[in-house]
């Protein structure tokens, strides 16, 4: 039983706390800090109507590194749950070093100042971590997350080797607004933008962005959608830990209204990371245009359908060639019915508090920085099962996919 810290009061900050919360054996006290306290009140407040267990709050501006310090000391956590944004990864991750306190996050740092994200950054500190007897667990969502570990999961279960992986995710749920993200559009904006990368025969491999488009037929009638090949964190990590893959894609569902949106967004500036002069005012585009759309944790009650996320994984076993298709299916409905979100908050909030149990339980208690596919699948992907992310697994699926 241990005390966490979860940092960042948005849509999968909300998720992980009622998640958190349904488990008091694991999870015995929790604190819920962000940049604005009135957030992490009225999720605190939705706990204790629903579930009765007070949740503490407290306010923090986690770009500043003293004021972390200041109150990782204070509430004296086993482990921080990083779900503000990307930003703040390497502040929180220098406070939990200063203050002897583990960490988890669901996305890789990215400088504000240039729509770039990679490891890098995050992998330098595994000797500062190791150093300190802490662990840090990197990308605990879905995607990244619960990805690497269906590919941990399939290469350990059903292959001697694995070859070709892609990752396919595809949101066939409807929240009736023309345009709107999922999770917060100025990260998911700059992440569906970006160029193109995919793994080919030992590098990555550049094209532009939304270029590449094939029709996926989900399993269990979830819909047939087009999905688009588009860089995605988790190829880094993966295509370094399983070298004998040869190819590996990331592939997402996106409506037409979406595409066209951000086609005439884009065209007229709006999507734009550079601060322009507005009358003696400096704006950032992406930040105003954040402003006008719909807040993605406000989506829940009208989000309607279901999210398809799974990896189809072709290797080697005893000689022969097989395909391995692993997936989960989320209605947005019934997120919405247990923790007041919508299926993207709660697919990346439970994978978190799944990762976050594992520390706590000591499953994967380990010094330095991991990756989640470098540790047990096992223990994760059962847990998937009981809170809420079950999979399952189809041998020879029969797609045709390019
Ligand atoms: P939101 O924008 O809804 O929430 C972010 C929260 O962080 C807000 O409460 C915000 O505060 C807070 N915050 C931002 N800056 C600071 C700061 N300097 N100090 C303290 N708090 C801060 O985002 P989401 O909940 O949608 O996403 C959270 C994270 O999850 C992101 O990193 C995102 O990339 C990641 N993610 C990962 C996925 C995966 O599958 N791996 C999928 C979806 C998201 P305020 O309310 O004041 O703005």
């Amino acid at each position: 039983m241990k005390k966490v810290l979860i940092i960042g009061a948005g849509g999968v900050g909300q998720v992980v706390t009622h998640k958190c919360a349904q488990l008091p054996e694991v999870f015995s006290e929790i604190v819920l800090a962000s940049r604005t306290q009135s957030k992490c009140i009225a999720i605190a407040k939705q706990i204790e109507e629903s579930q009765g267990r007070i949740i503490e709050t407290a306010r923090v501006d986690a770009d500043n590194v003293p004021e972390l310090v200041g109150l990782l000391n204070d509430v004296q956590p086993f482990m921080v749950i990083n779900v503000a944004l990307p930003y703040q990864d390497l502040t929180i991750m220098d406070a939990c070093l200063e203050a002897g306190v583990h960490y988890l996050d669901t996305a890789n740092y990215e400088p504000l100042e240039t729509a770039k994200f990679e490891y890098s950054w995050q992998w330098e500190y595994q000797e500062r971590f190791e150093k300190a007897g802490l662990m840090a667990l990197l990308g605990s969502g879905f995607d990244p997350g619960a990805t690497n570990m269906f590919t941990a999961y399939i290469a350990k279960h059903y292959f001697d080797e694995i070859h070709y992986l892609d990752i396919i995710d595809v949101n066939g749920g409807d929240h009736g607004y023309p345009f709107a993200t999922n999770f917060n559009p100025e990260i998911n904006i700059r992440e569906v933008t970006a160029e193109c990368r995919h793994w080919e025969d030992g590098a990555f491999v550049t094209t532009p962005a939304m270029s590449t488009k094939q029709s996926f037929t989900c399993p269990d009638e979830v819909g047939t959608y087009n999905i688009y090949r588009m860089y995605h964190e988790e190829l880094e990590s993966l295509t370094k830990h399983y070298p004998t893959l040869k190819r590996a894609q990331f592939w997402m569902s996106f409506g037409e209204s979406y595409l066209k949106h951000l086609e005439v967004l884009g065209n007229v500036g709006m999507t734009g990371i550079e601060p322009i002069d507005f009358k003696g005012q400096k704006i950032v585009p992406i930040q105003f245009l954040k402003e006008l759309l719909p807040d993605p944790s406000t989506l829940g009650p009208r989000t309607k359908g279901k999210t398809c996320i799974g990896c189809v994984v072709r290797g080697i076993k005893d000689g022969k060639e097989k395909t391995v298709y692993v997936y989960n299916i989320k209605d947005h409905q019934d997120c919405y019915g247990e923790v007041q979100s919508q299926a993207i908050s709660y697919t990346t909030g439970v994978p978190a508090m799944i990762g976050a149990k594992m520390m706590v339980e000591g499953k994967w208690l380990k010094d330095g920085v991991w990756n989640m596919e470098q540790l047990d699948p096992d223990p994760f992907m059962e847990d998937m099962n009981l809170y809420g992310l079950p999979f399952k697994v189809i041998e020879e699926p029969g797609f045709d996919l390019i």
